[in-house]
């Protein structure tokens, strides 16, 4: 399960901002994961609600936004939406795809008091 590592890495950033900012509290943390990015939401809070737990963010609202995923079509020579890795160009059908989009993960905001 890597999203412990994930939770890790982003109580790391969180923690950082939160002394840069000589906050007392972090209420809230806005964190986009793109739709393409493996992980698994659910865990991820889980995760995140154990390490952060006596912390700083302890009892921090976790809000997630999903970056769609999108690709670079070399027939169509335009970005194209994808769903999920592996899947066809919705308007050509083809495979010539390069993602540009939907495979990050990042903290976007963080509510401190
Ligand atoms: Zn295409």
């Amino acid at each position: 399960m890597h999203e412990m590592a994930l939770a890790e890495g982003m109580l790391q950033i969180v923690e950082d901002a939160a002394r840069d900012n000589a906050a007392a509290r972090v209420s809230a943390i806005w964190l986009e994961i793109g739709t393409l990015a493996q992980v698994e939401r659910a865990a991820l809070r889980f995760c995140f609600d154990a390490v952060s737990r006596g912390g700083v963010a302890d009892g921090a609202r976790l809000e997630i936004i999903d970056v769609s995923g999108a690709a670079w079509c070399m027939p169509c020579g335009e970005r194209v939406a994808l769903v999920a890795f592996g899947e066809a160009c919705p308007r050509c059908g083809s495979y010539q795809l390069q993602v540009v989009s939907g495979t990050e993960m990042r903290i976007r905001e963080i509510a401190v008091e």
